[in-house]
């Protein structure tokens, strides 16, 4: 077979010939912006141009600092096929992380989108690689602005040719993106990912068996272009040509449900607590969702009660993904089998709240303290390992970081799981949220599932809480549902979970909060909780 390397530059290259007329479509600051893959092209072309003009060089790290609009879409693609690396910044980041990632990185350019420009201002004296600041807005004249070496996206686009000899003699592990990990202790840490990767995990996320994207699907990522590259999917469906729509600036849950009704979108994806919006709008509204065909929930464990909700409320299914930035992202798809299809509805709906099967091309396998591979019996915990062509080897320039995490040729994945007779991955717990009672663990996502079961319950967190005879006891802070507030007592989530969860199980506390804090990726802040709520100050 001849040596063929595995470049986006043929992805790119394919949109643009076979679906010059698909559409994708983008809100901006003055609302829907629609353009085709032809169009598209010619302004990544541009973009290419400019970045020559700007003194970009092979492997230099270009940065984002934008939302999932088409310019963001534009650099996905325009960065990595000049053979630069396009490194997509968590605008959720705390100035001080945010200075550590660009320096970290050595960024040479920031491309930021207007509304953004004041984060940048504000470390401005910090970051020290930055050659050039680029705006983009739908003007052509920029902004007012402290920062300095400072141009106009428009303004450089217009000015460039529209066509580009993108390099064909780029290796295929030549790096294309990174992103950091908002790691919740010490500094963020960096992934690279390579175009070799790209290709495969985009290749295997139209598997019909992962998430079957094609061409025919309308696909809307809630997940940002900044988290684990909104999983993937931008590079997937420009690819195959799907029609993209991208929701633009603080896109709020009316927004979302809006662009999914009137753009008749067939796949969306984001984490939880977005369905969980969705699904509260929806019992208010009504929403129209007959279009979609999977809502796609990952990041965070989807509740068992979400995917219930969905089917027999929203009329169309949560999808179930597990990944993590480090595995580009997808890993684990949670879909029943063929021959498991006619077992009792309960049974189904609780294995779709399992992470899910691995997806074809990664290898895994479920260890021990001592390393030892734990039995597939749905009981005994161990910590997920990973491996295939698009898992990270490694954390960018952090030897120390990456020797426990990628020991032995595996990524250790700190997620502790339990795996069933059928090979569904059951995650029990993040390693640092477990809860450990007597020696006992208690797993947080089970008993969050089971409280989120409740009918009067929006969202519940269960944290550990330090105990003197059992060490760590689980507290559940609970936000109940809008009309059942203040209705609701301590009690009455204990008895609920009397006959569903074992005895020493059942939290020590239950607390009624307004709002679970997240993370800067939308996930549970579990960390602010156990600050929030440490002993004594219950
Ligand atoms: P961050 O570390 O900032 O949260 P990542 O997206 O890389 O960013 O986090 C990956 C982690 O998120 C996984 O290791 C796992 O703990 C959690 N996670 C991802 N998907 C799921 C899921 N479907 N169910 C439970 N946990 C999940």
């Amino acid at each position: 077979m001849m040596e063929y390397p595995l470049l986006l530059r043929s992805m790119l290259d394919r949109a643009y010939k076979l679906f010059p007329k698909k559409e994708v479509v983008s809100r901006d600051y003055s609302g829907i912006y629609r353009y085709t893959y032809a169009d598209y092209y010619r302004r990544v072309c541009r973009l290419a141009n400019v970045l020559k003009e700007l003194g970009v060089q092979r492997g230099d790290r270009v940065a984002s600092l934008a939302w999932n609009n088409h310019r963001h879409l534009e650099l996905y693609f325009a960065v990595p096929c000049y053979g630069a690396v396009l490194h997509t910044l968590n605008l959720r980041l705390f100035s001080d992380q945010l200075v550590y990632v660009i320096n970290h990185a050595e960024d040479s350019v920031i491309f930021v989108d207007e509304d953004l420009i004041p984060l940048l201002e504000e470390i401005k004296g910090k970051i020290n690689t930055v050659k050039h600041f680029v705006v983009m807005s739908n003007e052509e004249e920029l902004p007012d602005t402290s920062l300095g070496r400072v141009h106009s996206y428009e303004k450089l686009l217009a000015g460039a040719a529209d066509s580009f000899d993108f390099p064909d003699d780029l290796d295929e592990y030549s790096p294309a993106a990174m992103c950091y990990t908002t790691a919740t202790t010490g500094d963020p840490k960096g992934v690279v990912y390579t175009h070799r990767g790209l290709y495969l995990h985009s290749m295997c996320v139209g598997l019909a068996d992962t998430l079957g994207l094609s061409e025919r699907d309308i696909v809307l990522p809630v997940v940002p272009m900044f988290h684990a590259n909104a999983w993937g999917i931008p590079f997937a469906c420009v690819w195959f040509g799907s029609k993209l729509v991208l929701p633009g600036a603080r896109p709020d849950i009316k927004v979302l449900c809006d662009l999914i009704v009137n753009e008749k979108v067939t796949l969306a994806a984001g984490v939880p607590t977005i369905w969980m919006g969705v699904l509260a709008a929806h019992r208010q509204q009504n929403y129209d969702f007959s279009s979609v065909r999977a809502f796609i929930c990952g990041g965070s464990a989807a509740p068992k009660s979400l995917i219930e909700a969905f089917d027999k409320e929203v009329g169309a299914p949560i999808l179930h993904a597990y990944g993590m930035t480090e595995t580009t992202p997808v890993a684990l798809v949670s879909r029943p089998k063929s021959y498991m299809e006619d077992r009792p509805e309960d049974e189904l709906y609780r294995v779709r709240a399992k992470q899910g099967l691995l997806v074809a091309g990664l290898e895994m396998k479920v260890v021990d303290d001592q390393g030892r591979e734990v039995a597939w019996d749905g009981k005994q915990m161990g910590e997920l390992w990973l491996k295939g062509p698009w898992i990270a080897k490694e954390y960018y320039k952090d030897p120390e970081r990456s020797k426990p995490a990628f020991a032995e040729g595996w990524l250790h994945t700190s997620d502790i799981v339990t795996v069933d007779e059928e090979g569904f991955v059951n995650i029990s717990d993040r390693a640092k949220d477990l809860i450990k009672s007597g020696g006992e663990w208690i797993s947080s996502l089970d008993l969050e599932n089971t409280i989120m079961s409740h009918p009067a319950v929006q969202e519940a967190a269960v944290i550990a809480i330090p105990h003197e005879k059992w060490v760590e006891r689980p507290l559940a802070c609970v936000v109940l549902r809008e009309e059942h507030k203040g209705k609701v007592a301590e009690e009455d989530i204990i008895e609920f979970l009397k006959d569903k969860v074992a005895k020493w199980w059942l939290p020590d506390r239950v607390v009624f909060i307004d709002e679970i804090p997240k993370t800067s990726v939308g996930k549970f802040n579990k960390k602010a909780l156990r600050q929030q709520f440490a002993a004594g100050t219950l």
